[in-house]
């Protein structure tokens, strides 16, 4: 099996782009599974789907053709990169990933993206539930107030309008429930190192991740 490096972590972390920059350096290959959640709570909002008809929506997450090129995601053929990130979707996204049957469906999905030379997993569970055999597992903190503020720059640099206080009630919201769902709660693997990233830069923080990697 090809080496995985499971990095988990709550909404805003700094697992994104910290996988980047690890995956380059190590020339492996990235999965963005909370892209994976978006993917299918699109192609349910995309189908005329009862929310409460799980059967459906898992075989639709099974089916579903995606791909990701160059930094690119499509669905069904379609350029979703930039909508996949529009918050009525995260928020799906976050409602569905409580279902047991979606998480099925969307296991071995996740897992064919282990392939050589390796692979950086991003996510919630990569350590504990979808790589529990991963020969490194980071857990990634921040406190919240520290992934309000980067939010909160991101989107100003963006050029998109901002309101800290409801970035930081939407962050709490949705720790809230990434922790305290049944199936697959967030929570560090038993073998997980954590990292405290709210005083590290990115780049400390990627120095870190592979110094762990390397030892
Ligand atoms: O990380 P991101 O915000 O893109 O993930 C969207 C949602 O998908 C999260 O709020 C989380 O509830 C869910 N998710 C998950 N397990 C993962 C990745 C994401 O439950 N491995």
């Amino acid at each position: 099996c090809a080496p995985v490096i499971a990095l988990d972590g709550p909404t805003a972390s700094g697992k994104g782009t910290v996988a980047l920059r690890v995956a380059a350096v190590l020339g492996w290959h990235v999965l963005d599974s909370g892209a994976i959640y978006r993917l299918a709570a699109l192609t349910v909002m995309n189908h005329d789907v009862v929310l409460t008809d799980l059967t459906r929506i898992s075989d639709l997450a099974r089916e579903m053709r995606i791909h990701f090129e160059q930094g690119r995601i499509l669905l069904d053929g379609v350029d979703v990169t930039s909508s996949i990130r529009h918050e009525n979707v995260g928020n799906l996204a976050s409602e569905l990933a409580k279902e047991p049957v979606l998480r099925q469906g969307l296991l071995e999905r996740q897992r064919a993206f282990r392939t050589w030379p390796g692979l950086v997993a991003d996510g919630r569970d990569m350590g504990t539930v979808v790589f529990p055999d991963a020969p490194l597992k980071i857990f990634l903190l921040a406190d919240v107030d520290a992934r309000a503020h980067r939010r909160y720059r991101q989107l100003v640099e963006k050029g998109e309008s901002a309101d800290y206080e409801i970035i930081l009630a939407d962050l709490k919201a949705r720790d809230e429930r990434d922790m305290n769902r049944l199936v697959a709660p967030l929570k560090p693997a038993e073998d997980a190192y954590v990292i405290d990233s709210s005083a590290l830069t990115v780049e400390q923080t990627v120095e870190r991740v592979l110094a762990l990697w390397r030892q």
